[in-house]
């Protein structure tokens, strides 16, 4: 094996890979920790999140309902145990949320707002500034992060592999903004990395996230759960592809109807609940509609009015910023990548299949959400397992490692590509054929184009492939997984899926400067 030589930096305390509410989480909640992030801290998908938190505190609402609305809308593959285990955590996480400062919406008495989404069998959804939630909990947290003394804020350096101690991980292979290549050594590293935005062509998340944790254990072997399941959301903007901004569904809740160029309300002929169908129905119906040629349009103006600028300012004004005045006009809006389900899968605690990896946050496959995702679930799910990531890393004996490191044997390679590696083919091929509605032929075309691509596959490559490959696998239609060529339930695939692929041959590294104890 050849050794690769590279700036080596040893850390004392876990390393976690991302800054949204996830890797805030984990981090505000050990003594010690280092935080290497992507772009700026706080940047992700969490502070975009607009509708809310999910939490069964209202005293007409019960946790069994919580956990019966995860499981029905989970598509038959929801684990109870996790559901049971997450939605009781709510009311505690919100408290939680709040004594680090996070200012949710209240009624006139102080009590907090209770929202209501789809799939909801009560009003759960707590949340803050109407529409802009994410943005709130990510202000808040991020402030404390950056007044913790034991927190160490690396950002702008993504993450690029994991290094690997015989059979455990213990640091990441990392690549700074500047270019330069870095070994982070650490004992045990949390994967709070986001989802997979950034393999589609649309997508409501950054294009930052583009699926690095999940590519990069899958590199290292580990074992992978529900990848055929990606949420898409009905109703983003049409004006810009990464992030497209999300306009919420509680508008079409609050009555706005869906249009074409010709004001013809194509819902209607499709589904009996027209605009309030389900998520994927919709989105599914707008994405065949757009195909054969139409445009795609959301109207308020009659149901919802001039009250969209106070009741929804983040759609008010990511539309006023497209030059649509949203009071008056209908707004375009496209169907958009929204949420992964699957991921690393871990288990109550964030442990993957290798020791010395955690996960957690969309990133992690812990089973919560099955083959679809009840709304608001997802903030829940990331802070509350953060804090479970937090206790498990905690209870480990750790210690950086001092013998020598690998990584895969493509790794330098793909650094040093970072920045020309063709993303732009991968999000083609995937929204076309990996995208809202699959088939055999299209998951096999997918899959020979991405690997007639040139160069070392890269993380979003990868990922598409994984997506792909599972897509193929599951012979049925169920959740956010539809197959046109295999349009209804099958009884017999009632089970998530998991895939463990083959660990990639790897180098070793040996440090090129002194190394430094941090
Ligand atoms: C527009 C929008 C609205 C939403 N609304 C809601 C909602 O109302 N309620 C709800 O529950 N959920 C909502 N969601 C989903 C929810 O926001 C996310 O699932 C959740 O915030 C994910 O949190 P996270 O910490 O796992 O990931 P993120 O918040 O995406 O954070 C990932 C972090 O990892 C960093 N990163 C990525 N790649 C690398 C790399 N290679 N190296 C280093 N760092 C890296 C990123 O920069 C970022 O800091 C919404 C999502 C979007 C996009």
């Amino acid at each position: 094996m050849n050794a690769a030589r590279v700036e080596t930096i040893l850390h004392r305390h876990p390393l976690i890979v991302g800054s949204g509410i996830a890797g805030l989480a984990t981090a505000l909640s050990l003594n010690g920790s280092v935080v290497v992030t992507a772009a700026g801290v706080g940047d992700g998908s969490s502070a975009l999140a607009q509708g809310g938190m999910a939490a069964a505190i209202d005293a007409s609402d019960a946790l069994a309902d919580h956990v019966a609305d995860t499981l029905r809308v989970g598509g038959g593959i929801a684990d109870s145990r996790v559901a049971q285990a997450i939605a009781s955590s709510a009311p505690e996480l919100v408290n939680w949320l709040i004594e680090y400062g996070a200012a949710f919406d209240r009624g006139p008495e102080g009590d907090l707002m209770l929202g209501r989404e789809a799939g909801h069998t009560a009003r759960r959804i707590v949340h803050a500034g109407g529409d802009a939630t994410g943005a709130e909990i990510i202000r808040a947290l991020r402030i404390a992060t950056v007044e913790r003394t034991d927190i160490m804020l690396i950002p702008r350096t993504r993450l690029i592999d994991l290094i690997r101690f015989g059979d455990s991980i213990g640091g990441i292979l990392a690549l700074t903004d500047d270019g330069s290549v870095e070994a982070h050594i650490a004992p045990g590293v949390v994967l709070a990395s986001g989802g997979i935005g950034g393999v589609y062509a649309r997508s409501t998340n950054p294009r930052d996230v583009q699926g690095a944790g999940l590519a990069a254990a899958a590199r290292q072997g580990a074992t992978l759960a529900d990848l055929e399941f990606v949420q898409f959301h009905p109703t983003a903007l049409a004006v810009r592809d990464h992030p497209a901004p999300l306009v919420t569904e509680a508008l079409r809740g609050e009555g706005a109807i869906l249009v074409d160029e010709n004001g013809t309300r194509f819902m209607v002929d499709i589904h009996p609940d027209a605009e309030l169908a389900p998520r994927d129905v919709v989105a599914r119906s707008i994405w065949q509609h757009r195909r054969s040629g139409h445009r795609t349009y959301l109207d308020s103006t009659s149901s919802v009015g001039d009250a969209i600028q106070e009741r929804f300012p983040t759609v008010f004004t990511a539309a006023l910023e497209a030059g649509i005045d949203a009071r008056r006009q209908p707004i375009e809006i496209a169907p958009a990548e929204h949420y992964h389900m699957g991921g690393v899968a871990t288990d109550l605690d964030g442990r993957t299949s290798i020791s010395g990896l955690w996960a957690c946050g969309e990133v992690a496959s812990t089973g919560l959400h099955g083959a679809n995702r009840l709304a608001s679930n997802s903030l829940l799910e990331a802070a509350v397992m953060g804090h479970r990531v937090a206790s498990s890393v905690a209870s480990s004996v750790l210690e950086t490692a001092d013998e020598q490191g690998t990584v895969p044997v493509d790794a330098f390679d793909r650094a040093s590509r970072y920045y020309e590696a063709d993303t732009y083919s991968v999000r083609q091929i995937a929204w076309n054929n990996i995208g809202i509605a699959r088939d055999r032929q299209g998951l096999e075309q997918a899959l020979e184009e991405l690997e007639a691509i040139d160069g070392p596959p890269s993380d979003s490559s990868t990922v598409a492939g994984l997506i792909a490959a599972a897509a193929l696998e599951r012979t049925e239609s169920r959740g956010a997984h539809y197959r046109t060529d295999f349009p209804d339930l099958d009884g017999e695939l009632a089970e998530r899926s998991h895939v463990t692929p083959r660990p990639h041959a790897r180098v070793e590294l040996s440090p090129l400067s002194a190394s430094v104890i941090r």
